[in-house]
């Protein structure tokens, strides 16, 4: 097994999502006791946070650098930023790397295509759903077109990421809200959606609604797995 690398913490909530998944992957694959190969960096997330609302996103960016090319020299064969959002910054960590960073709009794109759909909703931090890092990489790579929550939706979408769910709080408000959402974004065209946060998961999942949801954290998690198999699965090393 290769190592995965994650630079965790924003928020811890999803960070935990993260090792569960990839250690159940790794049990699924090779049962007993076996467990995941994983070197995480662990940031304080408010630092973060201070730095994406005052825009300081060049110092966001050289602290993941940074960290992540400590987990490079630590041993980590590939990285994860366990954040849709901090992924605005990945082009300042890929330049401190040499192993493979692993983008989590390509695990999603790439879900989305699988399923033959075009259109799909995205839901997330505000940044995510309006700038363009994330939904352009969605048109260039995959051909998928994204549409977003109106304004007053977004801010609702933005505000229980941060004030609720990334810090333990999970309502059945805010998942009436998120539903509620969710359904005007498919009267928009929308024939699916990317849960494009690691923490809406925690939310909301397939039980709640008809409609493909994309949930980002598992399908990361998934393609961590993948590269962490990638040797065995081709008989090579
Ligand atoms: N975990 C969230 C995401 O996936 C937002 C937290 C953050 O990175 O600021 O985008």
């Amino acid at each position: 097994m290769k190592t995965i690398g994650l630079l965790g913490g924003m928020s811890w909530e999803s960070t935990v999502l993260y090792y569960q998944m990839i250690n159940e992957g790794v049990r699924e694959r090779l049962g007993g006791l076996h467990s995941a190969p994983i070197l995480m960096h662990s940031v304080d997330f408010a630092e973060i946070e201070n730095y994406q609302v005052s825009g300081q996103w060049e110092r966001a960016g050289q602290k993941l650098a940074a960290a992540a090319a400590g987990l490079e020299q630590a041993g980590a064969d590939m990285i994860l930023i366990c954040t849709n959002l901090m992924h605005k910054v990945a082009p300042a960590i890929e330049a401190q790397i040499s192993v493979p960073l692993l983008h989590i709009a390509d695990a999603a794109g790439r879900a989305i295509k699988q399923q033959g759909l075009q259109k799909v909703g995205l839901l997330g931090a505000r940044y995510t759903m309006e700038e363009d890092f994330y939904r352009q990489r969605l048109l260039d790579k995959f051909g998928i077109e994204v549409v977003i929550p109106e304004a007053k939706e977004r801010e609702l979408v933005h505000r229980v990421i941060f004030d609720e769910l990334c810090q333990g709080k999970v309502t059945g408000s805010a998942r009436r809200s998120y539903l509620a959402i969710i359904e005007n974004l498919c009267a928009r065209g929308a024939e699916g959606v990317i849960l494009g946060c690691t923490e809406i998961p925690l939310l909301l999942g397939p039980d709640d609604i008809d409609l493909p949801l994309f949930n980002t954290t598992a399908l990361h998690a998934d393609l961590a797995l993948e590269h962490c198999f990638a040797e065995i699965a081709t008989g090579a090393a």
